[in-house]
């Protein structure tokens, strides 16, 4: 049997380079291997337990997030690309799974900790937000999904996601697959930094090259990066292990002599921060041009992109039907005949 993906993006804005080498690359490699079944899903759902109050947010990305997957070489015709709040069927596993775990297991979420501190919701945190790695097991476990590409920030939560589908197991027999994440090889791309060298590039903190950024704007981000603060004349030594201009060079360059060299003589100074980066954004425009052009056939044909969430959210409506029934029949929630 084909194994089957599974993958989703908050449509919380427009993906960013983060969410390039964090998870969008191994999909688009993950599909053209042809070997598996794949679902990408526009989580709104999940973007609604933090954006309550800013629904327009979450309703204005919903096909952004599509545009980005079709733009990176996301094929329609292979992948099928859904949207979460289509899939009702999702809500009800979730509440069946909502009793199979503590809260005190919740709030020891690492991932979940510093989300809540990084929201600044101290003890008023909603309880869909609390809540939302019980949900994401819902999404990963109906549609069977063996594998789940992340970027190393939802290692928890998927932690969480395998204890909640062995707990269900153990108790009503064997009835969900339990799957297996992937994050990137490399620590550069499992946790893309910021442009301000902050730990994550993340929509919420404002610090992204966003995949439909155009070129002017991704060199003025480029060249404003943050590098490493002592670097200060260009004979001085450099670091690069924190500096995100050489962390974006591992994610990014394929020219791996070249990269070394560059590393090598900007730790031995003589090597100017403008050099670097005029090198990195040649880098990155290598990955974004085709992405960028792709992207604006999409912007112009809106109508084709809404037709290809709307037929694969009935495509995985079909799916999830059918795992909720197994489901209804191992807790026992079948009353007529
Ligand atoms: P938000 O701040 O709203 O949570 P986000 O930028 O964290 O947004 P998500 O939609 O939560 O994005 O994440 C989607 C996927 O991208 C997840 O698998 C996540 O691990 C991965 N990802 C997000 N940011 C990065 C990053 N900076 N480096 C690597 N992977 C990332
Ligand atoms: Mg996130």
């Amino acid at each position: 049997m084909k194994e089957t993906v599974l993958t989703g993006d908050r449509p919380t804005g427009r993906l960013h380079l983060g969410h390039y080498v964090g998870s969008l690359r191994k999909r688009k490699e993950l599909q053209d291997t042809g070997l598996y079944d794949m679902y990408i899903m526009s989580a709104d759902m999940q973007g609604l337990t933090d954006n309550a109050k800013n629904t327009e947010k979450i309703k204005q990305n919903v096909f952004e997030v599509v545009k980005d997957n079709l733009s990176i070489g996301i094929d329609p015709e292979k992948t099928t690309i859904f949207v979460q709040s289509g899939v009702p069927e999702l809500t009800e596993l979730t509440t069946y799974y909502l009793n199979l775990v503590t809260l005190s297991r919740l709030k020891r979420n690492p991932t979940i900790k510093e989300e809540i501190k990084q929201r600044g919701f101290e003890e008023s945190i909603p309880v869909g937000f609390l809540t939302y790695p019980v949900s994401q097991a819902a999404d990963v476990t109906a549609f069977d999904a063996t594998l789940v590409p992340v970027g190393d920030d939802q290692i928890p939560i998927m932690e969480q996601v395998v204890e909640i589908v062995d707990t269900f197991n153990k108790l009503y027999g064997e009835t969900l697959v339990r799957p297996k994440y992937i994050v990137p090889e490399s620590k550069s791309s499992s946790r893309l930094p910021g442009i301000d060298g902050k730990l994550k590039m993340s929509k919420s903190a404002g610090n992204c090259i966003y995949l439909s950024d155009d070129t002017e704007t991704v060199r003025k981000k480029v060249m404003s990066m943050y590098t490493d603060p002592n670097h200060i004349r260009i004979e001085d030594k450099g670091d690069t292990k924190n500096n995100p201009v050489f962390i974006y060079l591992d994610a990014f360059c394929t020219d791996r002599k070249k990269y070394e060299e560059m590393k090598e003589h900007y730790e031995r100074g003589g090597l100017g921060d403008k050099v670097v980066k005029e090198y990195l954004f040649e880098v990155l425009e290598n990955t974004l041009k085709p992405i960028r052009e792709k992207r604006k056939y999409y912007d112009e044909h809106m109508e084709i992109v809404e037709q290809i969430v709307k037929d694969g959210t009935e495509k995985a409506r079909k799916k999830a039907k059918e795992v909720l029934k197994r489901v209804r029949k191992s807790v026992g929630v079948e009353y007529f005949k």
